[in-house]
């Protein structure tokens, strides 16, 4: 699955955005190792507080399928808006797949990429909790 694909399922889980506070509709597509393709979009609440980002649903959504293995995730926004991973979604991410590739588009619709683990050097890690 080519990035521009992988973006292109991205853009079918925006349509399920909840964003009516926002308005900034927001979908993820997340690769497994097994080239499943799970789909997450950001649901807002009237609180705003509880709202979650569609990065972090795709995870929620596939570990809660049993798939923990990911290659890769596609972020979409509106056109002409980029939409890079908040920190919160990249910390997330990293429990699971540092390695994994991030796409994502600038303002003019260019698909950008970075491994996780360049957006977030020195990442808060697991291992950290272990006693000595
Ligand atoms: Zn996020």
């Amino acid at each position: 699955m080519t990035p521009r694909d992988l973006m292109r399922e991205a853009e079918k889980a925006r349509r399920h955005a909840y964003a009516p506070y926002s308005n900034f509709p927001v979908g993820a597509a997340l690769l497994t190792k097994d080239g499943t393709v799970v789909h997450g979009c950001n649901v807002e609440n009237a609180s705003y507080g509880l709202s979650v980002c569609a990065e972090r649903n795709a995870i929620w959504n596939a570990v809660s399928t049993g798939r923990r293995e990911f290659t890769a995730i596609a972020i979409t926004a509106r056109e002409g808006h980029g939409a890079p991973p908040c920190g919160s979604c990249r910390q997330v991410l990293h429990e699971f797949a540092p390695n994994a590739w991030v796409y994502w588009r600038d303002g003019k619709g260019r698909i950008l990429r970075r491994r996780l683990k360049a957006l977030l050097p020195l990442a808060f890690q697991k291992r950290m909790l272990r006693r000595r």
